[in-house]
């Protein structure tokens, strides 16, 4: 499996100033992954893959509301005692790499386009 193209589009307006771009990659010429982030975190910047909120049918009108709701947002229903709090996390990664080695290959191939995306602007 090889990384034929990768897009990162820089955010310039800065409301988050964790995130610092979003980015596209295709795969094989055949695989699109959209809504993969670049984030500044304290030891550096790092690749998040793109995630999911969690979610939960509500038991009066069977719609999904995020797990960390406490009423249904639809019709009010109180849920916390409906929905179990076992989910540690609110998120969940849609698509990702299994190993440590495919990880270190998108890393270094968005990270790479993401320094010439910047040194471009800069010449601009
Ligand atoms: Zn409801």
């Amino acid at each position: 499996m090889e990384i034929t193209e990768v897009k990162v589009y820089p955010k310039k307006i800065v409301n988050d100033k964790k995130l610092k771009a979003f980015v596209t990659i295709t795969f094989d010429n055949s695989f699109v992954v959209r809504d993969i982030k670049i984030i500044e975190s304290k030891k550096g910047l790092f690749v998040a893959m793109p995630s999911a909120k969690i979610t939960a049918s509500c038991p009066e009108c069977s719609r999904k509301n995020p797990v960390r709701n406490v009423y249904c947002g639809f019709c009010g229903v109180k849920l916390e005692e409906f929905i179990s709090n076992n989910h540690e996390e609110e998120h969940r990664d849609v698509a990702h790499p299994i190993n440590a080695e495919t990880r270190k290959y998108i890393h270094d191939m968005i990270m790479k386009q993401y320094d010439k995306v910047l040194q471009e602007e800069k010449i601009i």
